[in-house]
């Protein structure tokens, strides 16, 4: 078993968050939210309703035109944005593994920067931690699969201790299965190690399935906050309620086709 991290999700909150990139797009538009501390948060959308922007707001690789974010009660803005990002997780779809290091060198290089010792013991936690055999360590990224990789982009994200996890799509690029797989292993994880995890995902199926709270944007706006189940239950609104009803269409017609064989 993998040693327990000290980690231990904060709390995050939006205040009325608002960017307007040069060029006039209104990316996000005064969003407000108030995420507990633990949570798991999926962040969902079509295309362009300003999912990526907002997430990048909190750590600070996007500045808000106007509003705030804060971490555990303390704006960002307040923190210089290097020092942010180390103490903060983030993965994203095609994680972009350094193809000339290898798997320990890719994920040590947030150690690295921690001037940590010890660096293969750790190594080895976190290939544990995200169930990859620990002979990975000396691989290159070629000799991986996409979900492999994706899988080490996370050890990598997780080597700093990391309280809070910002996800862009991050099994995006994957196929369904190994998709399903590493979202739900990634859901024990964070259960495991007390995270708060933020996901932009543009598929409310995996939203549902994974996450606390859904948040629903539209053309910059937050639309919709509520619980999967409330979503279900037709309560988020005219925007989510078309989202829901994709997955659920699907598994009707699976369920139809079921019967009929
Ligand atoms: P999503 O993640 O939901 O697909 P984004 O946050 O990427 O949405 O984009 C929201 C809007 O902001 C889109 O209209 C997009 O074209 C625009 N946008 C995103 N990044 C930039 C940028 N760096 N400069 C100008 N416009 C941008």
């Amino acid at each position: 078993m993998p040693a327990p991290s000290s980690a231990n999700g904060p709390s995050l909150a939006f205040e009325a968050v608002t960017k307007r990139y040069d060029g006039g797009t209104m990316a996000v538009d005064h969003v407000s939210a108030e995420i507990d501390a633990g949570s798991f948060i999926a962040l969902v959308g079509s295309s362009g309703s300003g999912k990526s922007t907002l997430l990048k707001t909190i750590n600070r690789l996007v500045e808000p035109s106007e509003g705030r974010v804060l971490i555990a009660g303390e704006p960002v803005a307040s923190t210089e944005p290097h020092r942010l990002r180390r103490s903060i997780g983030y993965v994203f779809q095609n994680i972009g593994l350094f193809p000339h290091m290898t798997v320990a060198e890719n994920i040590a290089i947030a150690l690295r920067l921690d001037g940590e010792r010890e660096t293969a013991d750790r190594v080895a936690d976190l290939l544990d931690l995200v169930d990859l055999p620990r002979e990975f360590a000396g691989r290159m990224p070629d000799a991986l699969s996409g979900g492999q990789q994706q899988r080490v982009g996370v050890a990598r994200a997780l080597a700093a201790r990391p309280g809070l996890m910002l996800m862009d799509e991050p099994f995006g690029a994957l196929d369904p299965v190994t998709r399903d797989q590493l979202g739900a292993a990634f859901r024990r994880l964070h259960d495991r190690l007390g995270l708060t995890t933020i996901m932009v995902t543009h598929d409310m199926a995996e939203a549902l399935l994974l996450a606390d709270r859904v948040l629903v944007m539209q053309a910059g706006r937050l639309v919709a906050d509520a619980t999967p189940r409330a979503l279900l239950a037709g309560e988020g609104g005219e925007e989510a309620d078309a989202l829901v009803a994709v997955p659920r269409a699907q598994a009707d017609r699976l369920r139809a086709l079921e019967g009929r064989a």
